[in-house]
């Protein structure tokens, strides 16, 4: 029987572990954390987990919502249609539909026609190749014009890329308008009930499930076995599905090699920030508020109980202040009294009626590793799931393109991948 070592115990190692056990096959999965579930995870917080960054999911999350119905919690699974809106001029537009866009005040009608015969393109558009080698600074500036690429576009792409936004494929752009609904799905009570059963899963079918285990090392000894070195011992096993940066795979495995290295070593990717807070009243009435006015600490501003009822945390009102920024930014180094110091007095933008003394608890994260930076020719530069060790696979977010990260796409990939190794049988 072969022997898995899963790297990783996010929605893509633990889906992999799960195929691979449902397969009859031997696996063991690392993950450095305590508890599973990786970038999507969360902590308990009232009757409920908390994601430690805001997460949700659209209808086309076909993986994702067919893995939720058959770890039977398809009956959490609700989708609202929460308020999305952009921060412009200090006022809230709400943009997520046709009609929205029309009345998007914030530039004038011709447009906003141009722009939602744009929108409207890029929905029905199934060719994304046609975008891969122009940049979305580019295209958008071309088909939607300056004004309204100024106005909402650039500072989207800055938000999530900072002096790189003029660097983005179009194709990224294209994956995150062509196929998502308004509805936002969420499994009530925390997707951490989706990572929770899938671990208590893979052990019900004999695979072995280690949290707290960081991976320091692998190796390739002359049998051809693999021995992982974990900081709870070593670990024999045949096959490796790694599904950890690849960056960090390559680091931890010197025998990959110096090509290998110098080819795939490269792809950059942006660290996620998150403060959250609890306050003892609502913000705002909006769940996702882009910000694309200047000056702001955060890019984007998410009020999850306008999206979830107060109740299921215990009656906070729970409002995310996210960023993404290159690892070695300074907000990175600061600790949660300085980051408040920092982004509260910015709320009072957003609503002049808040006082600090509305917070009444606050949590903060970081990860590396968390948004790759899909410039032009990304494409090129992804690994393939094979590497130059035999039975050593490399499966990651950033392999997910043309799409942006996201839940489902970790886990379409892993079973993608699990279900092409030999022998195995068809989904
Ligand atoms: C701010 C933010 C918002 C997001 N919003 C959404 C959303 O709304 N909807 C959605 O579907 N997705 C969203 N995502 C994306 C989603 O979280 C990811 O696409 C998905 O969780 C990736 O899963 P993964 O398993 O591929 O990677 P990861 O979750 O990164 O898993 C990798 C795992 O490897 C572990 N690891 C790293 N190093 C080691 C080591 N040395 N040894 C052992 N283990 C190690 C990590 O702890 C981690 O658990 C968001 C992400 C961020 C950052």
């Amino acid at each position: 029987m072969t022997r898995n070592g899963v790297l990783g115990g996010g929605a893509l190692g633990l889906t992999a572990a799960l195929r691979l056990a449902q397969r009859g096959e031997s696996v063991v999965l690392f993950e450095r954390e305590s508890t599973p579930g990786g970038l999507a995870s969360g902590f308990k917080l009232g009757t409920s987990y908390l994601e430690k960054f805001y997460h949700h999911l659209f209808r086309s999350d076909t993986a994702a919502l067919a893995l939720i119905e058959e770890l039977g919690l398809r009956d959490r699974l609700v989708w609202p249609r929460p308020r999305t809106s952009t921060l412009i001029g200090g006022k809230r537009y709400q943009l997520d539909s046709a009609l929205t866009v029309l009345r998007f005040g914030a530039v004038p009608l011709v447009d906003r026609l141009r722009l939602g015969a744009a929108v409207g393109y890029l929905r029905l558009e199934r060719n994304y190749h046609r975008m891969e080698h122009t940049t979305a600074d580019r295209w958008m500036r071309r088909y939607m014009g300056d004004r309204v690429y100024r106005t909402l576009w650039e500072p989207v792409l800055r938000g999530k890329f900072g002096d790189r936004y003029d660097e983005i494929t179009m194709s990224w752009m294209w994956a995150r308008i062509h196929q998502r609904s308004p509805n936002l799905g969420y499994l009530r009570g925390g997707f951490q009930q989706l990572y929770d059963r899938l671990a208590e899963y893979i052990r019900q079918l004999g695979g072995e499930t280690r949290f707290g285990s960081e991976i320091i090392g692998v190796r390739r000894d002359g049998a051809g076995t693999f021995c992982i070195e974990a900081t709870d011992g070593e670990h024999e096993v045949d096959r490796i599905v790694s599904t950890l940066p690849t960056a960090l795979t390559i680091k931890l495995t010197p025998q990959l090699g110096d090509n290998y290295s110098a080819r795939y070593g490269r792809l950059d990717s942006y660290g996620a920030h998150c403060m959250i807070l609890a306050l003892d009243r609502p913000l705002t009435d909006v769940y996702w508020l882009n910000i694309c006015d200047p000056g702001f600490p955060f890019v984007g501003l998410f009020e999850h109980t306008n999206y979830m009822p107060v109740e299921d945390y215990g009656g906070r009102h729970i409002v995310y202040l996210g960023n993404y920024l290159p690892m070695d930014d300074p907000l990175f180094g600061m600790n949660e009294q300085q980051v408040l110091e920092r982004f509260l007095p910015a709320l009072r933008r957003v609503n002049p009626d808040f006082l600090e003394s509305w917070v009444t608890d606050h949590w903060m994260f970081k990860a590396p590793f968390a948004q790759p930076i899909v410039t032009l020719g990304y494409a090129d530069r992804l690994p393939p799931h094979e590497t130059p060790l035999k039975h050593f696979l490399v499966a990651n977010m950033s392999q997910v393109y043309p799409q942006d990260r996201g839940q489902s796409y970790s886990i379409a990939l892993a079973e993608r991948l699990i279900s092409g190794l030999p022998g195995a049988p068809p989904r």
